[in-house]
């Protein structure tokens, strides 16, 4: 059934939610639009095949949204703290010593959330796809800031920062969508799921925003639940990530969410991205976009950058190191 455009922009906070639980993993439509980069030079302000300009200005250019974090130097919020955050210049990250290369040899597939363009193509993904034995859309439009900065613009950024990050450490990193665009829709949630297999990766994590009621703030970690036949064989070691990503998050500064139990961590068995993957994946929601502070701070490049990027870079080099 096919969800009016009406529907998907009023209720964008609603769909957050069912943004990041969409997925599943047969689609040929899916296999289309899943593009994959490794092109080297992509986080420190290029986007991967991008123009040379800063993910951000590209991000601000495909929206038309929000211009404020346009200019990483003088990134609005980035001095605030918010609650239980950090100002993240005052933040002892454990990540700003880590030095070698503890990656080296090891395979990590991000996956930034939703895209852009998918608001301009209903029909593909308001297709339904298999997510884990049970149908589903094959994505949603995710959620943005009251000011318009939208969730793929941020898990973009996010995912930019972190693939240099990795990439200094030695990883070899891919990204389940190659830019952020007005004109590329997906991939499904199935091809996401797919993709740490396809690459043999030794971990997945997938990266979103959420949209909540405003008084609602923090992020939390979720990993598959267990479905025989499905999630079995990567439970024990996607638990073991969470764990890692949890803990290299709250050391960069962030604070657990006010929700979802309060413990920053969530177990979902509906979400197709989880459910198709066969190597160690989570899934983070990293803030509520609908909550000034985290919108202030989830728009501000330096946070992308030294805070939710290097959270997952601390995690990952625990789990892998
Ligand atoms: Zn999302």
């Amino acid at each position: 059934m096919r969800r009016p455009l009406a529907l998907l922009l009023v209720t964008a906070s609603a769909l957050a939610i069912a943004a990041c639980s969409g997925g599943a993993k047969t689609s040929a439509d899916a296999q289309a639009a899943l593009s994959v980069t490794s092109t080297s030079g992509s986080a420190g302000g290029v986007a991967a095949g991008g123009t040379g300009a800063s993910p951000l200005a590209s991000d601000a250019a495909a929206s038309g949204g929000d211009a404020s974090h346009a200019a990483p130097s003088s990134a609005a919020g980035a001095g605030s703290t918010g609650p239980g955050s950090t100002d993240p210049s005052t933040v002892a990250s454990p990540a700003g010593s880590i030095s070698g290369r503890p990656l080296a040899g090891k395979v990590i597939v991000l996956d930034p959330g939703h895209q852009y363009g998918s608001q301009f193509h209903l029909r593909q993904i308001n297709k339904k796809v298999d997510a884990g034995g049970f149908k589903k859309a094959c994505n949603t439009t995710g959620t943005a800031t009251d000011s318009g900065y939208p969730e793929s613009a941020f898990t973009m950024a996010v995912a930019n920062y972190t693939k240099k990050k990795l990439e200094a450490l030695g990883a070899k990193v891919y990204l389940t969508r190659p830019r952020e665009s007005s004109s590329l829709w997906g991939p499904c949630i199935d091809a996401r799921g797919r993709a740490g297999g396809k690459y043999n990766a030794d971990a997945v994590v997938s990266i979103h925003g959420d949209g909540e009621p405003a008084g609602l703030h923090g992020f939390f970690v979720i990993r598959p639940a267990l479905k025989m036949g499905w999630t079995d064989d990567i439970f024990a070691s996607s638990k073991k990530l969470a764990t890692a990503i949890h803990s290299g998050l709250r050391a960069a500064g962030l604070a657990n969410a006010n929700y979802v139990g309060g413990d920053g961590y969530d177990v979902r068995g509906d979400l197709g991205t989880l459910n198709w993957e066969s190597k160690p994946v989570v899934m983070i929601e990293m803030g509520n976009m609908r909550n000034g502070t985290d919108a202030q701070h989830m728009k501000a490049a330096r946070w992308q950058r030294d805070v939710y990027a290097q959270g997952i870079v601390n995690g990952l080099v625990t789990f892998l190191g």
